[in-house]
């Protein structure tokens, strides 16, 4: 893959697609960016371009606006504008905000920029074809975006795994490079899949075990220790056989969490499961709540974080670690009361004397709440969805498109 340092950039216009889907706190007057890491993960490769004179327009998706068209998506409210200006502080440069995607206002502000300015074009989900099944929807789109600039930069690498126009169909339109986010990504990515030191512990957590379970299946190929919370640990506890009350399940994943767990027992990687939860009447963050055994989940309540136990027993079984990836947090970290579970597996983490990388938009968001300095990780990714699946060993569109000449 070319990196940006392979580009000749000065005087030119270059799209760099970045990754700046942050957490929004709507419903005041302006919606306020709650976690503002992914602006900031973005600001080396724009802020290297602008230095070298490039003429930079900056494009990016936010959330899922809903719609059949470009003005009902519109409306939803989850303009890139907030972002554009936060950027705008983190470089310490304006950044000019068009706001369309590839229309008239988006060509103009292109045109108008000077060598070392910035402009960010809008919500690319806006436009319902940047996320289209139908390769000519999404070329026609490409094409557009294509006509903003005259070199491409992949930098968004928490949308690598979609095969979207911006990450898949406009690099093959124009000479690119991949930005030094996604670089990094992929390189520290790349450690963990080869010969990572030993023993190399992951934890897994979580809403969801259908997004998790396939990078577990792959994880056992590399894994010593494979530590299970969050709301995917009862559909194991499930599978166990033992009750799991109001918790989340997906009774559907039920079989392949068996296969998984027979997989790892024959091949000798250790399964650690809570051996006791909070549980709560209701998911809310004032929800009476009390500490029961993993195995006696009462009918009416649902589990929303591991227990004292199962925290001390993560803390050890992560203590000798010399390779750690961390994925999902392991309760809901966001209602303060069940959070602990999450905080100590953080902590337990950054005390570990090795590599240890936390990937996932939420676990990363869970450490910044906790105020724990980033530095106390070697790495926190960017992307939740794309690290698994480069852990699982698919292939990416977006970094397939970069390797592309
Ligand atoms: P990441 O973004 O780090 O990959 P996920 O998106 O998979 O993580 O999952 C994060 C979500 O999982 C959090 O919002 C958290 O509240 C939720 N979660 C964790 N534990 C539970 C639980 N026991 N019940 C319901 N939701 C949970
Ligand atoms: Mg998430």
């Amino acid at each position: 893959m070319r990196s940006i340092d392979d580009l000749e950039v000065a005087g030119r216009r270059v799209l760099v697609r970045a990754d700046l889907n942050v957490p929004l706190a709507v419903g005041g007057a302006t919606p306020v960016i709650t976690d503002d890491g992914r602006i900031r993960a973005s600001v080396p490769t724009i802020a290297t371009l602008a230095e070298r004179g490039a003429r930079v327009v900056v494009c990016a998706h936010l959330g899922r606006p809903k719609g059949a068209h470009y003005a009902e998506r519109a409306a939803a409210g989850l303009s890139l504008g907030p972002v554009a200006t936060r950027l705008g502080e983190l470089l310490g440069r304006r950044v000019t905000f068009a706001p369309d995607v590839a229309g008239d206002t988006a060509c103009d502000a292109a045109r108008a920029l000077a060598d070392g300015d910035v402009a960010m074009v809008e919500n690319l989900r806006f436009e319902p074809a940047e996320t289209s099944k139908d390769d000519a929807e999404r070329g026609a789109l490409a094409d557009r975006l294509a006509a903003l600039a005259e070199l491409y930069v992949g930098d968004g690498f928490g949308a690598v795994h979609r095969k979207h126009a911006s990450v898949y169909d406009v690099p093959s339109r124009l000479p690119h490079a991949a930005g030094s986010l996604v670089l990094a990504e992929v390189g520290v990515l790349r450690r963990l899949t080869k010969s990572p030191d030993r023993p190399y512990v992951v934890v897994l957590g979580g809403a969801k075990p259908s997004d998790k379970l396939a990078v577990i299946g792959s994880l056992l190929d590399h894994a010593d220790r494979v530590l299970i919370g969050g709301g995917m640990a009862y559909t194991f506890l499930k599978a166990q056989g033992h009750a799991v009350g109001n918790s989340l399940l997906q009774a559907d994943q039920i079989p392949e969490v068996l296969r998984v767990l027979d997989e790892a027992a024959r091949r000798g990687v250790e399964i650690v499961l809570p051996v006791d939860i909070v549980a709560a009447t209701r998911f809310a963050a004032d929800a009476e709540h009390e500490v029961v055994p993993a195995t006696e989940i009462p009918a009416d309540r649902e589990g929303l974080d591991v227990g004292p136990r199962t925290r001390r027993l993560f803390a050890e079984k992560l203590a000798d670690a010399k390779t750690v990836f961390w994925n999902g947090p392991v309760g809901v970290f966001e209602f303060p009361a069940f959070s602990a579970g999450t905080r100590d597996v953080a902590d337990a983490i950054s005390k570990v004397a090795g590599f240890t990388v936390v990937g996932g938009g939420d676990s990363a968001a869970a450490i910044r709440s906790f105020g724990m300095a980033p530095h106390a990780f070697s790495h926190i990714s960017t992307g939740g969805g794309a690290s698994l699946e480069f852990l699982e060993g698919r292939e990416l569109p977006g970094l397939a498109a970069l390797e592309e000449p």
